[in-house]
């Protein structure tokens, strides 16, 4: 390797390492998603044992990297037959808290789809107390899941800080997803489970799903909708998170952005019209800049709607989307950034510290997450002259 290259080399490193320490937020990650390759891996081996599947099939699905709309839909059928028991949810959830607190994200709200499942005894409230039970399962770091006594100064990778390896905390909030496949009803009993777990770190509703299939949210004269259940969250006070404009439809987008959620995710397929409507909403955006490449709502990265967005200083926060399913991490979002549309380490930075405002738990975790920032900037933003020889 030339002198060059090398020094290139070293600047990607360096650049990889500085996206790690920082602390981030995380609102966009679905639980399903967010599974280890090796954990899917593992349980599709068992069920090939156990004849449940043919596993070399399963194998190449699961280890295959680029993925369309259509193809992640039906790879999140296999993830449900692979991810059914209560153990198994208690287990994914475990690793999947320290998975993003591994990547120093020092709060993280996990969306996922509460299921029945007669043949495993499974109900909504079963899976989600599944759910709990992971996270309260984490042993590395500490989960912080109901309270708000969040002690600042040993939430960073503390390695970094100062040489010496100190516990990690991590605030770790619960959405409940309704899947556009369900039922009025079925979309109702989940905002009612939020209701009923609200104090047990379930703080939103989110709709999400295959955007191709399930009834149009606009289309309130008909019986399958979700508009009653999110309504429903609203009038209880719930936070509302909508997937919002992963493919063109122009009616949906339309009652979505009538309906004015607290946030929204993705936006990609907005027309004229509709961008103006959003920006003058200031609905904060949950952007994941991988997941649209990849299942091809946005062109490319060098095209991807966030330079429109964060130009506009529009309300936004990086987000994985689902950080197994597209080998990506909320480290590296921020490093694509920085390298796609050229943001400094204090733009980063500030990206980051400005996602505390759109997180759905209340003001005190804020002030908390407020603190982390604070703490970390100055060691962050003299990193390289902390770095340079002396
Ligand atoms: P789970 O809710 O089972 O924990 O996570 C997987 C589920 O999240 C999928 O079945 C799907 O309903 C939803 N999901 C994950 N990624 C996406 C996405 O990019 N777009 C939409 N619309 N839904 C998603």
């Amino acid at each position: 390797m030339d002198t060059e290259t090398e020094g290139k080399a070293a600047a990607v490193e360096e650049m990889r390492e500085w996206c790690v320490a920082l602390p981030k937020v995380e609102l966009h990650a679905h639980l399903n998603g967010s599974v280890r390759n090796s954990t899917l891996l593992e349980l599709a081996k068992h069920l090939g044992d156990k004849g449940v599947i043919v596993f070399e099939d399963v194998k190449d699905v699961i280890m295959k990297s680029d993925r369309s709309l259509p193809e992640c839909f039906k790879l999140f059928d296999l993830f449900h037959i692979l991810t059914t028991d209560h153990d198994t949810v208690t287990r994914i959830a475990k690793e999947v808290v320290e998975d993003f607190a591994a990547e120093n994200v020092v709060y993280l709200e996990i969306r996922t789809t509460p299921k029945n499942n007669e043949a495993k005894g499974m109900t909504k409230r079963s899976y989600m107390d599944a759910v709990i039970k992971g996270l309260k399962a984490v042993e590395d770091v500490d989960v912080e899941l109901f309270g708000s006594n969040f002690r600042t100064n040993e939430t960073l990778s503390s390695k970094l800080l100062d040489g010496v390896t100190k516990k990690k905390k991590i605030y770790v909030r619960l959405l409940l997803s309704i899947d556009r496949r369900e039922t009025t009803s079925a979309a109702l009993d989940t905002v009612n489970l939020a209701v009923e777990m609200m104090d047990q770190g379930v703080i939103g509703i989110d709709l999400s799903g295959n955007p191709v299939v399930g009834e149009c949210i606009c289309n309130v004269l008909c019986r399958e909708t979700y508009l009653p259940a999110l309504q429903h969250a609203k009038n209880m006070g719930i936070p509302v998170t909508i997937h919002c404009g992963e493919v063109a439809n122009r009616k949906e987008i339309q009652a979505v952005l009538d309906f004015c959620p607290q946030r929204l995710g993705h936006v990609c397929c907005l027309n004229d019209v509709e961008w103006k409507k959003l920006k003058s909403l200031m609905i904060p955006v949950e952007i994941c800049l991988t997941s649209n490449v990849m299942t091809g709502g946005a062109p490319s990265l060098e095209l991807h709607h966030f330079a429109d967005l964060y130009n506009a200083k529009h309300p936004l926060s990086l987000c994985t989307d689902d950080s197994g399913l597209f080998s990506t991490s909320l480290s590296n979002e921020y490093y694509l950034v920085a390298t796609t549309f050229g943001l400094s380490k204090f733009e980063l930075f500030q990206l980051a510290q400005d996602a505390v405002q759109f997180v759905f738990a209340d003001d005190v975790v804020k002030k908390s997450l407020k603190e982390v920032f604070k703490h970390a900037e100055k060691r962050l933003l003299m990193w390289d002259e902390l770095a340079a020889p002396s």
